[in-house]
């Protein structure tokens, strides 16, 4: 059985590439985000266009032991998998991020306004407020 969880537990997917600083093109979230989201309990993982196994090897790499890696349409299925989650957030850089973050009833946080946002609020992830929304950053996504 699962360790009981004491803290609002959240779930968020990370997009790599414009999203992650290793990723190509390099965005602005540093893996030391994820690290931090991961040391405070909470579900962390990966939603790229990349294949499965290559997104599992970068993260490996960068030392993240991340609980999901997929597609971004695959998203859904984390709702049933960790339904502890009280909230489940997908940081991503596109127009596509958003269309199947939304579709999958998850939080879209634009990776400029996250990035920034996460710098901010790292330390208490617990006590995050509402994310950047994607119409802040609406321009942004269209590049
Ligand atoms: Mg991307």
């Amino acid at each position: 059985m699962d360790k009981p969880t004491l803290v609002p537990l959240l779930l968020i997917s990370f997009d790599i590439d414009g999203t992650m600083t290793f990723g190509d093109p390099p965005g602005p979230v540093p893996v030391s985000f994820v690290h931090a989201a991961i040391d405070a309990g909470h579900v962390v993982g990966c939603a790229s266009d990349r294949t499965r196994s290559a997104q599992l090897a970068l993260w490996s790499e960068h030392g993240a032991a991340i609980q999901f890696a997929g597609h971004k349409h695959q998203l859904t299925a984390l709702r049933e998998r960790f339904p502890a989650a009280v909230r489940f957030i997908h940081v991503g850089d596109t127009h596509v991020d958003e269309r199947y973050a939304t579709a999958a009833g998850f939080e879209f946080w634009h990776v400029d306004g996250a990035a920034a946002f996460l710098a901010h609020d790292w330390l208490d992830f617990n006590h995050l407020g509402p994310g950047p929304r994607a119409s802040d950053a609406q321009q942004d996504a269209r590049h």
